[in-house]
């Protein structure tokens, strides 16, 4: 992604405030402002987070002035004590702050319309920093301040996100575009059932004749991976939308049925139009998951037109009386086994009248786990018209990324055999 053509090209933001940096708070102004960048096609370069300290302030902001030439900055204008952003800004600048009539007569106004009266520390949130324009804060008492040289922007924002929505969208934004759009390409390729490294080493040879604005972002998690394709258009659109066309197609085909999605949807979406693109209707029963596969089936709008229930067979018992487990077999190879997860989703399928039924059933973990059985063993099973299919899964992580990985395995399971039932009929 690129950035408007700059001696310094790079755009950086900086958080305000001491509370950010505990453990209690999360910033996420960043996260917003960054998405608003991808608007334009601007991409962040550094984000930084800086407590209340005048000093270290003043640090950021010269940091930041060295090598950014938009820098914005959230937090710090409020009326007290430990809001110093105006002043080191105003230092770093070697700028004065001067007092504004009209914005203390505006917050004075903002009181006096809910029936109370200014307090005299709001005079602070008055000053402005010599040559900046204001922007007005409908949602609270802390203006926006704007500074523009020929160097460099410095955009001052409240911190709250309920203030500084609305004046991005409305007052920033707006004047940011003058400074050049530029057009982004976009694909999120969505994987399951490789790791990283398999699926880095079979996409390797497309990194080598990668252009120069195009980039690849990989975002991996436990049994699910997305690559983010993104392309900055240039002075030839239509070479560059062939290029990326060409480049997406590659490593679609490097990676073949593990991509599960082009356009960023999830499994369950995927594994869902196709049950009912096929008139197909599924149903499940879990052990160790659960609930979450029947959760994340049914979080897709549209799921009743083809999931007909699922069953969270948790203990023992409930394995041999909801599902007709045998007692024999339990006691023989533990609930945790092949045998179990076959029978489990044979016998989902054959009672609920499903064409497909999954189960999962092993050991989340912490606990319970033995050498034989260890914690992260987990079997998979599919019943589909004409017999069934278990797999032997050995995941890592916590119990809850266990849970989901045993789900992505059942439903990239279901998604396999839909897709080989597509080609049968295909070819009939
Ligand atoms: P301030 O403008 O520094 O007085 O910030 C006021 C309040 O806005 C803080 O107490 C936080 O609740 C919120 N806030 C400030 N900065 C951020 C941020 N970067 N992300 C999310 N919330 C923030
Ligand atoms: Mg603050």
């Amino acid at each position: 992604m690129g950035t408007p053509k700059r001696k310094r090209h790079r755009i950086e933001f900086i958080a305000v405030g001491s509370e950010l940096l505990s453990p209690h708070f999360l910033e996420t102004n960043s996260l917003y402002l960054a998405e608003k960048l991808q608007e334009l096609g601007w991409r962040l370069s550094f984000k930084t987070v800086v407590g209340d300290n005048l000093e270290e302030l003043k640090e950021a902001v010269g940091l930041a002035r060295q090598r950014s030439w938009l820098i914005l900055i959230s937090g710090g204008l409020g009326p007290t004590e430990d809001d110093r952003t105006r002043q080191a800004v105003a230092e770093v600048l070697g700028a004065r702050l001067v007092f504004n009539q009209a914005i203390l007569e505006k917050i004075r106004q903002r009181f006096e319309s809910r029936g109370l009266r200014m307090t005299p520390s709001n005079r602070r949130q008055a000053y402005v920093i010599e040559g900046a324009e204001v922007l007005d804060n409908p949602h609270g008492t802390a203006p926006g301040l704007w500074l523009e040289s020929r160097k460099e922007v410095i955009i001052l924002l409240p911190g709250p996100p309920s203030e500084l929505k609305p004046m991005v969208e409305n007052l920033v934004l707006p004047r940011l575009k003058k400074y050049g759009q530029v057009r982004v390409l976009r694909a999120s390729l969505r994987i399951t059932g490789a790791g990283e490294s398999f699926i880095e080493d079979r996409i390797k040879p497309v990194y080598k004749d990668l252009p120069e604005n195009l980039q690849l972002i990989t975002l991996a998690s436990p049994a699910d991976i997305q690559i983010r394709l993104e392309m900055t258009v240039g002075s030839q659109p239509e070479k560059d939308e062939k290029t990326f066309e060409r480049i997406k197609n590659r490593i679609i085909r490097r990676l073949g049925p593990l991509v599960y999605s082009v356009e960023g949807r999830s499994l369950e979406e995927v594994v869902g139009q196709k049950l009912k693109a096929a008139g197909l209707k599924l149903a499940c029963a879990e052990s160790c998951s659960g609930g979450l596969l029947a959760n994340r089936l049914t979080n897709v709008p549209g799921s009743s037109d083809y999931f007909l229930e699922g069953l969270v067979t948790y203990s023992n018992q409930s394995k041999m009386r909801e599902l007709g487990v045998p007692e024999e077999l339990l006691a023989a190879k533990g609930a945790v086994s092949e045998e179990v997860a076959r029978v489990m989703a044979e016998n989902m399928r054959e009672k609920s009248g499903a064409d497909l039924a999954l189960s999962t059933t092993g050991i989340a973990g912490p606990g319970g786990g033995t050498p034989a059985k260890p914690v992260g063993l987990v079997y998979t099973a599919l019943a589909f018209p004409g017999g069934s299919l278990v797999i032997r899964n050995l995941f890592r992580g916590n119990r809850e990324q266990i849970k989901f990985q045993a789900t992505q395995k059942a439903l990239d399971m279901l998604r396999l055999k839909l897709i080989e039932m597509e080609k049968k009929t295909q070819l009939k």
